[in-house]
């Protein structure tokens, strides 16, 4: 079909902080018993006031300088008109016109350039569910900070999302903003969708807003549905309605949940128990000196300064304590270099169990005792193999596990002395090795 994807996302995050956003209540809610972390100003009770919780706010302006946001030194929170049983004060605390960033991009691995349209905070609702004929109201979430990130709709795919969606959790994680945790809320996506012929320049004058949709793999099909539900409409010289829709998990489509409402239906107004807050620049400019390297800055220092291979670089840039682990191990080694601490590191899960005592001990009796002599190591795998027919047999199969258990004997009949890295090459016949 010569249809295109345009799609703009928007995107909360709960930032990691010790309290809610306007009350002392502990944040520490996730799997607490409903309704134990609450109180007058989260249950919405008349009277209470908020007071802005710091850290969230930093939370947020760490994540406009990963993207480069201007940073508005005057900004204020609003309140947000809608009702619903989650929300008791009837409006939700949020920012209208002066958010805390506003501008900034993106650009994803491969080149392409996500604008970012603004970052704001709110917060979040309390959790409603529904059990046989009753719903059930739970307020711990009722007051937690939220970050709302919203981009421009410069999404073309659904790789440019998900490429979009693994840089954010990684930058959320390294900056220590969020722990990002989809299966707990704690990063939910909603997506911004329509469709226009390819080669066309404007915006379609619709979009449809998918919400409520609780898993990245949900969300990227239904996007996938729509795309032909909206490229059908269109072809037929229709233009689909502007609406939210659902996923319905068991029926594989997309579903009306409401006509959207318009921001006038919201009846903002500026928050009149939070004073505007005007931030000094040398306070921004404190806060960006103590904001650590985004991801992809640590990711060529690996490569530049250390020489580490690209799936060593991946395996420590998703793994944030090993990454510390590391650098740990080197700035306490004295002869082994940090290229070998990291290939034992990423090869041996063991090896990350050690402590640094333990790690070099290791590394040093490796190092003298290896058995180097590639024909003596295929002696042995040969001897492993016939031992072991199903297993190899498996494995050819394209069973990768059974890799793993056939280095294991062959590390047994060796007392540990063969390198698993050499070992497997032998084994699928990689880099000029072969068993004959
Ligand atoms: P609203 O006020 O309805 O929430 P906004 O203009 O704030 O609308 O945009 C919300 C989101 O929708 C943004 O992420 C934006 O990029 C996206 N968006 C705007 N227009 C389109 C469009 N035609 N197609 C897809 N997404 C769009
Ligand atoms: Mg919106
Ligand atoms: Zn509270």
């Amino acid at each position: 079909m010569n249809y295109e994807l345009v799609i703009g996302l928007e995107v909360h995050i709960q930032p990691n902080t010790k309290s809610k956003m306007f009350c002392s209540c502990s944040a520490d809610i996730f799997a607490a018993k409903p309704n134990s972390h609450t109180c007058p100003t989260c249950l919405g009770l008349p009277g209470a006031l908020p007071v802005p919780n710091k850290m969230a706010i930093e939370q947020l302006i760490k994540l406009g300088f990963a993207f480069g946001c201007n940073i508005n030194l005057n900004s204020k929170f609003d309140r947000k008109h809608y009702y619903y049983p989650d929300l008791p004060k009837g409006y939700q605390i949020s920012q209208y016109d002066k958010p805390f960033c506003v501008g900034g991009k993106v650009v994803l691995e491969g080149g392409k350039e996500i604008r970012i349209t603004r970052i704001h905070m709110e917060e979040d609702t309390g959790k409603l569910s529904h059990v046989e004929n009753k719903t059930l109201v739970d307020y711990n979430r009722s007051g937690m900070p939220l970050i709302e990130l919203v981009t421009e709709p410069d999404f073309k795919s659904l790789q440019d999302l998900d490429i979009f969606t693994r840089e954010l959790r990684l930058i959320l994680r390294h900056l220590n903003i969020s722990d990002a945790d989809m299966e707990k809320g704690q990063l939910r996506l909603e997506a911004n969708v329509s469709v226009r012929k390819i080669g066309e320049v404007n915006l379609p004058n619709y979009k449809v807003e998918l919400k409520n949709i609780n898993s990245f793999k949900f969300m990227l099909k239904a996007i996938e549905f729509e795309f032909k539900r909206q490229s059908e409409i269109l072809e037929s010289g229709k233009t689909p309605a502007q609406e939210t829709r659902g996923w319905n998990e068991n029926k594989n489509e997309t579903f009306l949940q409401r006509t959207k409402e318009t921001a006038d239906d919201y009846r903002y107004f500026p928050e009149p128990d939070i004073p505007p807050i005007l931030l000094k620049q040398s306070y921004v400019d404190s806060l960006a000196k103590c904001v650590d390297d985004l991801p992809i800055i640590k990711r060529e220092r690996l490569k530049n300064e250390l020489g580490l291979s690209e799936h060593e670089i991946n395996v420590f840039i998703n793994d944030l304590g090993l990454l510390k682990h590391f650098y740990e191990l080197i700035k306490l080694s004295e002869i082994v270099n940090a290229k070998d601490i990291a290939k034992k590191l990423v090869n041996s899960k063991e090896s990350q169990k050690l402590s640094a005592q333990e790690f070099f001990d290791l590394l040093k009796n490796e190092k003298s005792s290896v058995i180097t002599n590639i024909d003596e190591l295929k002696e042995i795998i040969k001897t492993v193999i016939t031992e072991n027919q199903k297993a190899y047999e498996d494995f050819k199969n394209g069973n990768e596990n059974s890799i793993q258990f056939l280095v294991g004997q062959v590390m047994k009949k060796t007392k540990g002395k063969a390198d698993a890295g050499v070992v497997i090459n032998i084994i699928k016949g990689l880099n000029g090795n072969s068993l004959n």
